[in-house]
């Protein structure tokens, strides 16, 4: 048998791919309420859903819709599964777009829409891959499911629903992240802890509020704290100087006695918190300079003593690493403090692949105790990790050094792709090394050249992984 020319196949193809893709942007896929039971993500996902599974039903595959929270197109004949994981739902536009965000406008070899690079354009070059191997009548000895998710923006039910009914696959990719192949990804635990307040405490200076950031998967870029004095103070040129001292932003403003203090720090993805600069702990770190009320003290004090300058869990005690997945990673991404609820801080913690989730708890748990703190709640999304000697990675390494002439380097990450929803699965493309990161941003695009490219590797990966 010749060779087959994968890229030829895609550009016989290009006219037909170009037009539907831009069809499918044109849905506004975004999650909405709704009272419809067949419809659980609102109308516009439902949509984006029922074109591409008619488009599949209509090009001869069998499909299926597994109550409205996701669906499946399949070929092939076999008792193993290859899956291929996509994602039908976008973000909100937002603001500032130049373009239509649901015009699917072609312009510069770009295609442009809100879903272009997350994760419609993909879905596509997946989709029309499948078709291809299809067309050529080639004989495959496993089943490939492209599995469509209505849910990955937010809260994963689709995936949940999903496998809860259907079959998991004997292995599979997720074009829904960055080529050439990520094979690792650490876990990500959120963990929500609590001070105990205690009663009728005093001090020389009274901590009335503290707040910085929101989000626990950011570094904080602001704080702002509310201190009240009993007694004469220098804090203002105390305060200047420390801003100073760590050429910070800040500001410290007084009304009659009570002193509010803000700093700007830089802020980063929760997964390198030694990117940015905390806010929230570089002022706590002044903080702990002051002669504070007992309960605030504390507060403070276990800041000070486990999470400021311990971004690698060294101050807790959870310096954790391996050669796959490297570092563990704290961000501390929520800081408050009030005086009737006492503190908070929330902290989102990536751990590499050799690492276990208990242990991360109960050594944070035995380090809080003697501040009264306790872990109120966490989460756990367990680390992802495929062995690179595993058929899958093999093959992707050999079929992207094939269609792309670079190294097909494996990449091990601190952030989660969609790809750990597979049980054996890898997040394969559809960013290409260099290409400016436009997911979630306004005017987010994908290169036409990358979308067709992406779908010759797409293609002869199914051939390679199914025959
Ligand atoms: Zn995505």
């Amino acid at each position: 048998m010749t060779a087959i020319n994968w890229k030829e196949e895609v550009q016989k193809r290009e006219a037909e791919i170009l037009a539907e893709t831009q069809r499918f942007l044109q849905i506004k896929s975004v999650l909405t309420s709704t009272e419809k039971q067949e419809e659980p993500f609102g109308p516009g996902i439902a949509q984006a859903l029922h074109f591409l599974l008619n488009k599949g039903k209509n090009d001869g595959f069998s499909v299926k819709n597994v109550d409205g929270y996701a669906g499946h197109i399949e070929a092939g004949e076999g008792k193993d599964l290859l899956g291929i994981l996509c994602h039908v739902d976008v973000v909100p536009e937002g603001d500032g777009w130049s373009v239509d965000p649901y015009g699917g406008e072609i312009k510069d070899g770009k295609i442009f829409a809100r879903g272009a690079i997350d994760d419609k354009g993909p879905t596509m070059a997946a989709y029309y891959a499948m078709k291809i191997v299809k067309d050529l009548g080639l004989p495959l000895s496993k089943r490939v499911r492209i599995i469509i998710g209505t849910d990955e923006e937010s809260d994963w039910r689709c995936v949940d629903h999903y496998f809860n009914h259907e079959e998991m696959p004997t292995m599979g990719f997720a074009p829904d992240a960055d080529f050439p192949i990520i094979f690792a990804e650490k876990g990500i635990t959120d963990v929500e802890i609590r001070q105990q307040p205690i009663e009728g405490t005093k001090g020389s200076v009274q901590l009335t509020s503290f707040v910085s950031g929101r989000r626990y998967n950011m570094v904080p870029d602001l704080a702002t704290a509310v201190l009240e004095f009993h007694s004469e103070t220098d804090i203002e040129n105390k305060y200047d100087q420390f801003l100073k001292d760590q050429s910070l932003k800040g500001s410290i403003t007084d009304k009659s006695g009570v002193y509010t203090l803000t700093l700007e720090g830089v802020s980063a993805h929760g997964s390198v918190p030694d990117k940015g600069k905390n806010a929230g702990l570089t002022l706590l770190r002044f903080l702990h300079t002051l002669e504070l009320d007992e309960q605030a003290n504390q507060f403070v004090g276990y800041a000070n003593a486990y999470l400021v300058q311990g971004a690698l869990g060294e101050k807790m005690g959870l310096n954790r690493k391996d050669e796959v997945t490297g570092d563990l990673t704290i961000n501390v991404g929520i800081m408050s403090y009030n005086q009737e609820e006492a503190g908070h801080f929330g902290l989102n913690i990536r751990y590499p692949v050799s690492a276990h989730i208990d242990d991360i708890i109960d050594t944070i748990k035995e380090k809080s105790e003697s501040y009264q703190m306790t872990i109120k709640h966490f989460t756990d999304s367990k680390p992802h990790h495929v062995d690179q000697k595993h058929e899958l990675i093999q093959t992707l390494q050999k079929v992207y050094q094939e269609q792309t002439n670079e190294e097909p380097t494996l990449i091990s990450i601190g952030g989660g792709t969609y790809a750990r929803a597979l049980e054996a699965g890898v997040a394969f493309g559809p960013l290409f090394p260099g290409r400016e990161e436009v997911a979630h941003e306004k005017d987010e695009y994908m290169v036409i050249e990358d979308l067709l490219r992406a779908t010759a590797i797409y293609a002869q990966a199914i051939y390679e992984l199914a025959k």
